[in-house]
């Protein structure tokens, strides 16, 4: 079974994990909007996820 902890990391995108693009679609289905899927730049068969809620606090709102 697929675990979202064991997939593989990206490390051109601050090592998300590596899903496909429907691994992604259903995340961000079952996420009730928190998760935001959007497709690797290197790696365009890739797709990541990521909550920009939670993810904009850890970078301390610099821009
Ligand atoms: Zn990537």
């Amino acid at each position: 079974m697929w675990n979202y902890s064991n997939a593989p990391r990206c490390t051109v995108c601050a090592h998300r994990a590596i899903i496909t693009k429907q691994q992604a679609q259903t995340l961000v289905n079952s996420s009730e909007g928190r998760l935001v899927a959007y497709q690797c730049p290197i790696e365009l068969s890739s797709w990541h996820v990521w909550a920009p809620e939670f993810e904009r606090a850890d970078q301390g709102g610099s821009e």
